[in-house]
């Protein structure tokens, strides 16, 4: 069938409309795109022949991933340039490994106690004081009223009144717990999360659950004991959705977490005709034909569009219509923060820190913390050498993220001899730089109204559907929650309302 017109778009939906298979383009193949793609490849396999989608999804860059990405140093220490791992707590992680065909033997667990586990907090002073409250309450950084505060949590009952809806993270934990705890635990684990800013996120949009458990059981402490203990006392009666039984703690792999993306990749692309992965393939455009299907770059035509990386990282996407664009131009005045990760690797020596990692406070300049690789992952690090993964930038010194490679090195190494945890000089190690331009959105009170613009944008273009970080949470288990909510909003969609 040739259409009349001479424009290739044309003759696209021309052919596009006497093709009765519905099509999916997805953009975006880091861990959001893909886990989309094969719950795609899930619903053929579970549908009947008319119902099955042709799926296409289009990567900008030449390998899939997006934030994650391995790769092993000739001094064999496996470097992460994003995730460094995913909590087993997460269900939803555990549930995509095992539908990929990924079982316990292919993860490795973080240690999760002794010197191999030890979380520290950097002193003004500069040195590392162990996050415990009885070891800050020993150093001399907190007072015994502020453990007192702490502890009388417990016989906190519920709020008289509901705390405002618009609570930050910091608000919140300073009013349950003191400015001491909001200070030295949740800034520096924000920082750790989101690259700071503990006093912008919204408590209901990072930890709703939290609101909800005060509202319902009051005290947050008396909750984690009385659900800890249930834990250790609860029969194998409670029936999981998972069919394995998995290592506890921040999980990852012995080649790290690429290879859950090739995983992903793999399977996606061993699933036959209907499912198709397009590297170097940048989405530019994005159309409504008239005939109401998803034109995409001009020259292909779909009935549904996922669309999984976040919106500031494709500024110019061209939608044509002018009411679309501005909404598109308003999302890319979400605050976000850039992260720079700095990773040291080399021989051991007596001034190697075992433990997880260490956090920095409000006083620090750029330094967000430091992981300590070679004690989280041992099989991640030769035995006589050590990694540690420092992360700069965030809202401590967002301009680090258009530093040279030698000033980030400088600095990091810099830091590192102060914080005596480093006494060789930048020769005698391997030193890698990634630089994640706009990596974190920051759900701030304007994220509300970012989210309806997102919405206004689908009631435009009907099978237009937003999944990916930029939307709720900021982790791997978050993108993955969003692939499949998103996907059940299409299901929704196609059965026929009541
Ligand atoms: C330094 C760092 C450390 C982190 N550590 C952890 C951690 O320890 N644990 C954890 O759970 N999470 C961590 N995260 C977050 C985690 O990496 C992300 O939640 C997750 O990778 C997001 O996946 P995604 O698919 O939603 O987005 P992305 O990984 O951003 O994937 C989006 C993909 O879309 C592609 N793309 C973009 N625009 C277009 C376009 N126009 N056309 C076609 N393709 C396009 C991109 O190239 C990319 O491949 C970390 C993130 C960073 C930056």
């Amino acid at each position: 069938m040739v259409a009349e017109h001479n424009s290739p778009s044309d003759t696209v939906v021309a052919q596009t409309q006497h093709n009765t298979t519905r099509r999916v383009a997805i953009v975006g193949a880091g861990c959001t795109g893909l886990r989309l793609g094969l719950l795609f490849k899930k619903w053929n396999e579970n549908t009947l022949p008319e119902n099955k989608v042709e799926v296409v999804v289009y990567e900008a860059r030449s390998l899939p991933g997006g934030f994650l990405r391995s790769n092993k140093s000739p001094t064999g220490v496996l470097v992460e340039s994003g995730a460094q791992g995913v909590l087993s707590t997460r269900t939803m992680f555990l549930q995509a490994l095992e539908e990929v065909g990924l079982t316990p033997a292919d993860v490795i667990a973080a240690p999760r106690s002794g010197t191999q586990a030890g979380r520290y907090l950097i002193k003004p002073s500069g040195t590392l004081t162990r996050l415990s409250p009885l070891t800050l309450l020993r150093s001399g950084l907190s007072a015994p009223g502020d453990l007192f505060r702490l502890l009388i949590e417990i016989f906190k009952g519920r709020p008289i009144r509901p705390p405002h809806p618009d609570e930050s993270l910091y608000q919140f934990f300073s009013r349950r717990f003191g400015r001491f705890w909001a200070e030295n635990f949740v800034l520096p684990f924000a920082t750790g999360i989101w690259g700071g800013a503990a006093e912008k996120l919204l408590l209901r949009h990072t930890f709703p659950q939290l609101q909800e458990l005060e509202l319902k059981h009051g005290s947050l402490v008396r909750f984690a004991l009385i659900a800890a203990l249930k834990r250790i006392f609860a029969t194998r009666k409670n029936k999981s959705s998972l069919s394995q039984r998995w290592p506890k703690g921040l999980l990852s792999f012995p080649n790290g977490m690429q290879t859950f993306i090739e995983k992903m990749r793999d399977t996606l692309e061993n699933s036959g005709q209907w499912q198709s992965l397009r590297m170097n393939q940048p989405i530019h455009s994005l159309q409504l034909t008239p005939e109401r299907k998803h034109l995409i770059n001009g020259t292909e035509c779909f009935d549904f569009v996922f669309w999984t990386s976040a919106p500031w990282n494709s500024p110019e996407l061209d939608f044509a219509h002018p009411e679309m664009r501005k909404e598109w131009d308003f999302l890319q005045n979400t605050p976000t923060h850039s992260l720079v990760v700095v990773n040291i690797s080399g021989a051991r020596s007596q001034l190697t820190r075992d433990g997880f990692g260490a956090l920095a406070p409000r006083a620090s300049d750029g330094l967000l913390g430091i992981l300590f690789v070679h004690s989280i992952y041992p099989q991640h690090v030769p035995a006589d050498r050590f990694s540690y993964r420092v992360l700069l930038a965030g809202d401590r010194n967002p301009d680090m993220i258009s530093w040279s490679d030698t000033e980030l090195t400088k600095y990091t190494f810099k830091q590192l001899n102060h914080l005596s945890l480093l006494d060789l000089p930048p020769e005698q190690c391997s030193v890698e730089v990634v630089r994640w331009n706009r990596a974190i959105g920051i759900a701030d009170l304007g994220h509300d109204e970012r989210m309806a613009a997102l919405w206004r944008l689908q009631a435009h273009m009907p099978g237009l559907y937003f999944a990916g970080i930029y939307k709720k949470g900021v982790g791997v288990a978050d993108a993955l929650q969003s692939a499949q909510d998103a996907f059940d909003d299409w299901v929704s969609a196609l059965r026929p309302s009541p």
